[in-house]
């Protein structure tokens, strides 16, 4: 190999290895958020919804009937979780998505509580609780993202 190549590649895997530290960390960082962290930064309600996996009143939340375009991101870190153009009216009194923006921004597990079983959805960056996913969605993904408004904060498009 020419040595240009050679030390082209040594640049970028030594670039690769700084980033995965950088990600690493921050995903440490992450873990080790408390609760009084996030006590000071989120407002009771949000507390409530992402920390302690409440539930907004159906009908209640500020996005519910929302057609800004936009993305959607999670209120406890900013994650980008929902696009817009995704959003569809289902009646249930939640924002509802038929897909979330990134399939590992999200993450789903079991949830066995009220005697239901249902699929949680968490937030992967910080675990903050969003909703729950149920499989009576529209097509293309036949998929209901059922989210609490209050979970989330939108940026609009500016036209
Ligand atoms: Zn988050």
């Amino acid at each position: 190999m020419p040595s240009i190549i050679i030390f082209l590649y040594k640049i970028i895997n030594r670039i690769n290895i700084s980033l995965n530290f950088l990600y690493y960390n921050t995903m440490i960082e992450n873990e080790k958020k408390s609760d009084e962290y996030w006590k000071k930064k989120l407002t009771k309600d949000q507390y409530y919804v992402l920390r302690e996996k409440g539930t907004e009143a159906p009908f209640t939340g500020k996005y519910l009937d929302n057609k800004e375009k936009g993305i959607y991101y999670c209120a406890g870190c900013g994650t980008p979780l929902f696009d817009s153009g995704t959003k569809f009216k289902s009646g249930t009194g939640w924002p509802s998505f038929y897909t979330a923006i990134e399939k590992d921004n999200i993450k789903e597990i079991k949830d066995t509580s009220y005697g239901m079983i249902r699929t949680e959805v968490l937030c992967s960056k910080c675990g903050g609780h969003l909703g729950h996913v149920f499989n009576d969605g529209p097509r293309p993904t036949g998929m209901r993202y059922c989210i609490n408004s209050i979970s989330l904060d939108i940026i609009s498009e500016k036209e």
